[in-house]
């Protein structure tokens, strides 16, 4: 090749993937299980800068509940552009911080709102998370923490020590009714009942070596943990078993809320009223924004109490109204129910088809598909080893199929659906007939942890 001639420039995604690569810290996350560089995005389909389009079935982490750029969140937003108003305010009192907030209230529980106290938090969730624990440490005077095992509530200090991930904590961890895998191998109704009693015996019993605590915090579904629904029963056990010894309980509604679930708020299936429920990811209409709102009477903090510069995001505040009011009036959480238990359903068929799925399990469009090592023998309560080299894979090969999913779960082996509740029943089909295509491919060249050949559908051979 002569001197002067040009080299072909590599396409511009793969040096803006080399780039990232070399500039973003070791921690980066998605970046790495998903090497796309995203131009441009309309609902539930994302272009990446090579001309890829794919469904987004991440969704900023369980954040868009109207897909990618819905034209009631682009107009909202231009609407506060064009108006002249100012775009950062502190905690100042707007027009558009107002009707927010009234949007708000009028989604959540009556019994809550109607005597409710909202703080508006830094942008992310795991602010909002810090919050509510200041917050009953506050009214309550007490210190100590209740936190379940399998549990997300964010990164920065107090919430990851409330995590199922903390390496140091001080926050008492107690079961979550995790089917499946129940701690107690019984599973169903009755492991819920043992986790229930576990937690009030470890509340009354004066030689249990946990203090009272200041209050307990835990998710309706648990999403990073792996997608795994609580039993509404359950939760409203915990409900009975906080109030009666005044405890303040917060309900993370982090990734559950907007719809997410089936109901407005995934407390809302049960009927329980939380003392504190955070909120945060779809509020924002996929703007940072979060929030806690809470029950009048733990309002005791003082001035100043959780301040912080970024509490005030005008544009954030516009999509969240504009996205709680479309859910609201287009019945998406009806609709989310709905096509969940369709997709369910087909998950469920697939699961039959697959030694290699342990269980499919969700609630609304919070989807999970827990992969297990086909080889393994189950235990005594049909369990069996999870298998996270084939999530990998599977994960894999939904990207080369134009599916963008992540994992979850404890073992990172839970494949996990989050699509937008926008979505219509074609692009359902499609995105369950991709996991599928992905699913055969990745049985047919992964071969299982304990080293086996690889397989493929249940009752054939390779
Ligand atoms: N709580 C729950 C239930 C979550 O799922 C998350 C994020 N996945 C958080 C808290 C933390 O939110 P953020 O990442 O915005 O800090």
């Amino acid at each position: 090749m002569a001197l002067t001639e040009t080299v072909p420039a590599a396409p511009a995604h793969e040096g803006i993937l080399r780039r990232q690569s070399l500039r973003e810290s070791a921690a980066r996350t998605y970046a790495r299980s998903l090497p796309i560089v995203p131009v441009r995005a309309r609902g539930l389909t994302i272009e990446g800068a090579d001309g890829r389009r794919y469904l987004d079935c991440l969704s900023g982490a369980g954040t868009l509940a109207l897909g990618h750029n819905h034209p009631v969140v682009l107009e909202a937003i231009r609407a506060v552009l064009d108006s002249g108003a100012p775009l950062h305010v502190l905690d100042l009192a707007t027009p558009v911080k107002d009707a927010f907030t009234t949007e708000l209230f009028a989604t959540l529980p009556r019994e809550l709102a109607e005597n409710a106290r909202i703080q508006f938090c830094g942008p992310a969730g795991t602010d909002a998370v810090e919050a509510a624990f200041k917050l009953v440490r506050t009214a309550t005077g007490r210190d100590g923490l209740m936190a379940f095992s399998g549990a997300y509530h964010g990164m920065t200090a107090e919430a990851l020590a409330a995590s199922g991930g903390a390496q140091h904590t001080s926050v008492v961890r107690l079961p979550y009714p995790y089917d499946y895998r129940c701690p107690f191998g019984t599973g169903g109704e009755r492991g819920a009942e043992l986790a229930a009693r576990w937690t009030q015996s470890l509340l009354d019993d004066h030689k249990s070596g946990v203090p009272h605590p200041a209050g307990m915090i835990l998710e309706p579904v648990q999403g990073e943990g792996g997608v795994i629904p609580a039993p509404d029963s359950w939760l409203r056990r915990m409900r009975e078993i906080t109030a009666a010894r005044q405890i303040p309980l917060i309900v993370d509604e982090v990734q559950t809320g907007v719809g997410r679930t089936g109901a407005f708020w995934a407390v809302d299936h049960s009927g329980i009223v939380p003392d504190v429920i955070v909120l945060s990811k779809a509020i924002g209409g996929s703007l940072p924004l979060a929030v806690i709102v809470y029950r009048e009477e733990l309002d005791s903090w003082q001035p100043g109490a959780h301040a912080g510069t970024f509490r005030g995001n005008q544009l954030a505040m516009a999509a969240g109204a504009a996205t709680l009011a479309y859910v609201r009036a287009n019945g998406l959480c009806r609709r989310a129910g709905e096509l969940g238990a369709r997709m369910l359903t087909r998950l469920d068929s697939l699961a039959a088809a697959h030694d290699c799925i342990g269980e499919v399990r969700g609630r609304g469009l919070m989807l999970g598909v827990e992969l297990v090592d086909r080889d393994a023998a189950a235990d005594a309560t049909g369990a069996r080893p999870a298998d996270p080299g084939l999530a990998a894979a599977v994960r894999d090969a939904c990207l080369d199929r134009g599916l963008i999913v992540e994992l979850g779960g404890r073992h990172s082996a839970v494949v996990r659906l989050l699509p937008p509740l926008t979505i219509t029943d074609e692009q359902a089909d499609a995105i369950l007939d991709r996991l599928a295509d992905a699913l055969t491919a990745a049985v047919r060249t992964t071969p299982g942890p304990t080293g086996s050949s690889p397989t493929t559908m249940r009752g054939t051979t390779p």
